[in-house]
């Protein structure tokens, strides 16, 4: 399994995971001629693409799907909530998905799970290959019980870590905007981040991306200090942490040759 980053962030999400010649791109929320180009470079055809899944229909995440999906009749796959807002002109293009149910996409089972924030039917999405275990959840505002269970045993978690508490409250957002970012229904701090990658334990993710940080209220250093600070202090230290980028395609992750050949012993 592979994963890419190709932007994360309040200007666009989009990311690329791909196992054994299936493809699906989770979130489509960059201007539709760069996801085009990124796809491009990577080497994916995306007449080939298996499925868009959004997580939601906020625009930094849903804005090229349409058109995209259209062009190169791709499904999207995302909550009831989610594609009425999308308002599709081919309504054959949308699967509808339910948290807690598993769908099956080639060679990639993906479950969605509902997440609190201020949108309509909001998801995270699991997704599992035979090589690979990984899991998205941003755009949340804090992480319920069924939602770190998803955490458990994967080799790869991108999970939102927003804004750093002092900088957004000392930061030039306008109050209101401040009490939606850190209400239960808004973002993900670093700290709940770090907190909800500690409740995992033993079972803690092999690596961890921090993902949709904010520009304002936010900095990869802040990011990752704070929560390598708290998985220290939790006994996961030794968990890789890195950040994404806003814009660019910054990570590329595959899974460990070692899980792909451990597979025929459980077969
Ligand atoms: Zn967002
Ligand atoms: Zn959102």
């Amino acid at each position: 399994m592979r994963v890419w980053s190709f932007a994360s962030g309040s200007d666009g999400n989009c990311y690329l995971i791909e196992s054994e010649g299936t493809a699906i791109l989770v979130e489509c929320g960059r201007p539709y001629v760069q996801i085009r180009d990124f796809l491009e470079r990577t080497g994916v055809d995306p007449d080939t693409l298996a499925g868009i899944f959004l997580t939601h229909a906020h625009g930094d995440h849903s804005r090229s799907a349409r058109y995209f999906s259209k062009e190169h009749r791709v499904p999207i796959y995302s909550s009831v909530g989610t594609l009425g807002a999308l308002h599709l002109a081919d309504r054959s293009l949308g699967r509808a998905v339910q948290s807690g149910r598993t769908y099956q996409v080639g060679q990639l089972d993906v479950q969605p799970f509902a997440v609190p924030h201020d949108c309509h039917e909001p998801l995270g999405f699991r997704i599992e290959a035979g090589s690979g275990r990984a899991a998205i959840a941003t755009d949340l505002g804090w992480v319920p019980h069924n939602v770190a269970r998803q955490f458990r045993d994967l080799d790869l978690l991108v999970l939102e870590a927003n804004y750093d508490p002092h900088l957004l409250e000392t930061g030039a957002y306008p109050s209101f905007l401040k009490r939606r970012v850190a209400g239960t229904y808004g973002h993900l701090s670093n700290g709940a981040a770090a907190q909800a990658i500690a409740l995992c334990g033993d079972r803690a993710p092999q690596a961890v991306w921090l993902a949709h940080l904010s520009e304002e209220n936010n900095s990869p250093k802040h990011a990752i200090q704070t929560v390598s600070r708290i998985l220290r202090r939790n006994g996961l230290g030794h968990v890789p942490i890195k950040t994404t980028h806003h814009r660019r395609s910054n990570l590329r992750w595959t899974s460990s040759v070692a899980r792909e050949r451990q597979l025929p012993l459980f077969a």
